[in-house]
């Protein structure tokens, strides 16, 4: 039997890309899904694609910016289902730009995305994870949160704060039988680089993702993880494409 049966999966930016692709490929294996993004149109969609298919699945609108919307999200999840076995902390965004422009609001909106929204998300689930005396949480970093570029350097210190903050909740919570994955991926194609305003980056990333790889791939890495037996933990997987330098 699949390790990913009846897990309950708490999924954050589930309404496009990477998280929706997570969502069905759990779903095919099994898990109930609790779907959170602020896109309320693309998490019924989602929903009522996975319920069609034989799988559970709920969602709750959520901005994972506010702390707490992330507390609520995890109080929902329990009250379904009993229990988070559990959380993707995927949601995301890019918007890339040199220093110099200072667009000190696309700055903001990536510290509060990306890394307080893994924090709030952590800080939702593992009360109960802690209580359950077991659990899983995964972060979605970037092959960003390895290597620097011209052009993503706030989106790169966002990516590696999520890996140390990963690699820190890996370290306190090991002895709670709480795993704790980092999933690096390089480039995907998802809606992601559709925020990027600055103009003079967009040829040299269009040429990053002409090799992009579809989010399928991602999402398997995600399953891979979760289906390890409990006494195993996938620290942290980077996955490129093939002709990615
Ligand atoms: P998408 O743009 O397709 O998905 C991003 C998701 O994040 C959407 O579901 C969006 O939902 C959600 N999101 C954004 N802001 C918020 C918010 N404030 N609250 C809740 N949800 C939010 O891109 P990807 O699927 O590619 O991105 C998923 C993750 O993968 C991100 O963390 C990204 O940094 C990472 N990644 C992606 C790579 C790529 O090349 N695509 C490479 C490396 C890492 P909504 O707008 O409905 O809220």
């Amino acid at each position: 039997m699949s390790n990913i049966k009846d897990k309950v999966v708490v999924i954050t930016g589930a309404s496009s890309g990477i998280g929706e692709a997570a969502a069905k490929e759990l779903a095919s294996k099994g898990a109930k899904l609790v779907l959170a993004a602020r896109r309320e149109d693309r998490l019924k969609k989602l929903q009522e694609e996975i319920q069609k298919d034989g799988a559970q699945a709920i969602y709750k609108v959520t901005d994972v910016t506010s702390h707490e919307q992330m507390e609520e999200l995890a109080e929902i999840a329990l009250k379904e289902f009993g229990k988070i076995d559990v959380l993707v902390n995927n949601a995301g965004v890019m918007p890339h730009s040199f220093l110099y422009k200072k667009k000190v609001d696309d700055w903001n909106k990536m510290i509060d995305v990306n890394i307080k929204g893994v924090l709030y998300g952590i800080a939702a689930v593992l009360p109960a994870m802690r209580e359950q005396k077991s659990g899983h949480i995964i972060s979605v970093s970037s092959v960003a949160g390895h290597v620097v570029g011209a052009g993503s350097t706030v989106y790169a210190g966002t990516k590696h704060a999520v890996r140390a903050i990963s690699e820190g909740l890996r370290k306190e919570e090991a002895g709670n039988n709480i795993r704790s994955t980092i999933i690096s991926p390089g480039a995907v194609a998802t809606e992601l680089t559709n925020s990027i305003t600055d103009m003079d980056l967009k040829p040299g990333i269009d040429k990053i993702y002409e090799g992009a790889i579809a989010a399928d791939s991602i999402a398997r890495a995600i399953a891979f993880a979760i289906e390890q037996p409990a006494d195993v933990a996938i620290n942290e997987m980077i996955i490129r494409p093939t002709s990615q330098d």
